[in-house]
């Protein structure tokens, strides 16, 4: 079916992302998606009722803003209809006793928030700001490009402005910076809950850094979202292809990679489809999935049984609401109505949370939540003065009854979950219900292969799964064993999350090898204007 210079397994953002850089240097580009729509866990569908548009994934678009992609505006995709909108608040998070906090854009507005509880942690607050912009030149240096060998990247601390100090905030874990920093509870909550949104387990070590970035991240762009929905981005991504003369397929599920004389030559597909690629495929493939698409055999053993050992990360519950108005959520203040509401009553609450997760218990008494009501800026997402509105919480997949038990009991956790919420508004209930879809960590597993085991994010981000050792020590700079073949994705540097980074990492290899580079596809923006 053709002949192409580059064949791509998989429209996710970041696939998306590597196979347009590379169609703008030139390549001529194939993009071949399983799913009958791309974008992957950035997507937006009308799940509930018509013209309600949901994000059954993600929503916020919070770590691309850093990407070089998006900060030197590298494809101007605002020419492509992608328009982003910062909510404010930037979150709200009302406790059950009447207490609440908010973020705002404004630091010094946030600051007064903390000072009702606690003058020295609001000052705290501005210190770890002020941290941060010390940390981050060298935190963003590394995520922007392929993983440095361990002993480099500590080097490359020691040697920073922050040295020692940066180096011990690495090895803590997120738990004990939030608890050394800060000294009231619903503080503490607070910020222990921003940290946890990339659902690292925060009292793991070598999750230190979270507490400054997430935080410091949300309070610089807020819950920042595409206007439109979450598949916005991979739309404009898609254009920027095809303007470029190449072509993105859906429903055409990738089942083989075809690999000869040890080079990948091209892919075939569900329905039997040969597409050769003449210079590179390129995969965003879940990793435990790749090996039986290639060929165990072509596989080193070292690769194999590095990939076998991969672990998944925690996972997500997603129930998604068309209503009829927006939740108006009960603060200090008085009730407002904000695009999103952090859930997490204690760090005690955070702590139980885990437990339950790791022994396989639904445990629905205390949950940690994540509400989001993406119409209060949006409007276009719903019908006129209507409203999508999306309840996550934090739930295992693999349940002691088996993943499969989820089928039976969804619907009720749904429920429960709801009216475990509702207190904490003045006006959600059922009376303002339209339409109710539920994803349990297993449908997500459905809606897209690559959500291995629930895993939102690739995999765990543990340090044996991290940097250096993502996906399999030896192979974390996008190449593979097989060459001409290159993989990126969450299961790649940097991880998961709407980011950008292993897909404009991947380019950044993939060009370099086929003597082109990513400044190449960038300056072509120039001559397109
Ligand atoms: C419920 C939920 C909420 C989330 N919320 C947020 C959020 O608000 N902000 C945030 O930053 N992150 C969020 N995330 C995480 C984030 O969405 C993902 O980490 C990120 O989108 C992954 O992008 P990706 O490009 O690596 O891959 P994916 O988006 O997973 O895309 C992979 C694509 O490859 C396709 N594919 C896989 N195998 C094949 C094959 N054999 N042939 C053809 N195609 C194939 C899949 O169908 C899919 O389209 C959320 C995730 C979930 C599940």
């Amino acid at each position: 079916m053709g002949e192409w210079d580059v064949v791509v397994a998989g429209a996710g953002h970041n696939s998306l992302l590597t196979a347009a850089y590379a169609a703008r240097a030139g390549l001529k580009v194939l993009v071949l998606e399983g799913a009958a729509h791309i974008g992957g866990d950035t997507t937006s569908e009308e799940l509930t009722l018509p013209g309600f548009t949901h994000d059954p994934c993600s929503t916020a678009h919070n770590l691309i803003q850093s990407n070089p992609l998006m900060r030197n505006d590298e494809l101007q995709l605002d020419r492509y209809g992608l328009r982003y909108l910062y909510p404010d608040p930037v979150f709200t998070m009302p406790f059950r006793d009447g207490r609440s906090i908010t973020m705002w854009r404004d630091v010094e507005r946030t600051c007064g928030e903390l000072a009702r509880f606690s003058a020295a942690d609001a000052n705290a607050y501005r210190q770890l700001l002020a941290d941060w912009q010390d940390m981050a030149p060298i935190v963003n240096d590394e995520r922007e490009n392929p993983p440095r060998p361990p002993p480099e990247v500590a080097a490359r601390t020691a040697g920073s402005p922050l040295g020692e100090k940066l180096q011990a905030i690495r090895r803590s874990t997120a738990l004990d910076i939030i608890a050394e920093r800060f000294t009231d509870d619903y503080v503490r909550a607070f910020f222990a809950w921003i940290a946890f949104m990339t659902l690292h387990p925060l009292d793991e070590p070598e999750t230190g850094l979270l507490a400054f970035s997430l935080v410091a991240g949300r309070q610089r762009f807020s819950w920042i979202l595409p206007e439109g929905g979450s598949i916005r981005l991979p739309v404009a991504l898609a254009r920027i292809i095809e303007e470029n003369g190449g072509t993105v397929l859906t429903s055409t599920p990738v089942t083989r990679i075809v690999v000869e004389g040890g080079r990948a030559t091209g892919v075939v597909t569900a329905d039997g489809s040969i597409y050769r690629a003449s210079k590179a495929v390129v995969s965003t493939i879940h990793i435990r999935q790749l090996p039986a698409i290639i060929g165990e055999d072509n596989l080193p053993a070292a690769y194999r049984a590095g990939v076998a050992r991969w672990k998944p990360s925690l996972t997500m519950f997603a129930a998604h609401y068309a209503l009829s108005e927006a939740p108006r959520f009960k603060t200090e203040s008085g009730p407002i109505e904000s695009v999103t509401m952090g859930g997490l009553q204690s760090l005690a609450s955070l702590s139980r949370m885990l437990s339950a997760y790791r022994e396989g218990r639904l445990d629905l008494d205390d949950p940690v939540f994540l509400a989001i009501t993406p119409t209060v800026i949006d409007p276009s997402r719903a019908p006129a003065g209507k409203h999508t509105f999306k309840l996550i919480s934090f739930l295992p997949y693999e349940l002691a009854e088996g993943p499969e038990h989820w089928d039976e009991v969804k619907d009720d956790v749904a429920s429960r979950l709801f009216e475990r919420l509702a207190p904490l508004t003045t006006n959600l209930s059922e009376r303002i219900v339209l339409g109710r879809h539920v994803d349990s960590p297993l449908d997500l597993e459905r809606r897209n292969p690559a959500n291995w085991r629930g895993s939102c994010h690739g995999g765990a981000s543990t340090p044996e799964q991290s940097g250096w050792f993502r996906p399999v020590e030896g192979w974390s700079t996008y190449r593979t064993p097989v060459e001409g073949l290159y993989q990126t994705g969450a299961c790649t540097h940097p991880g998961g999350s709407v980011s950008g980074l292993p897909g404009r990492n991947c380019a950044a290899i993939l060009l370099a090898d086929l003597g082109s580079s990513l400044d190449q596809a960038i300056q072509v923006k120039e001559t397109v204007r």
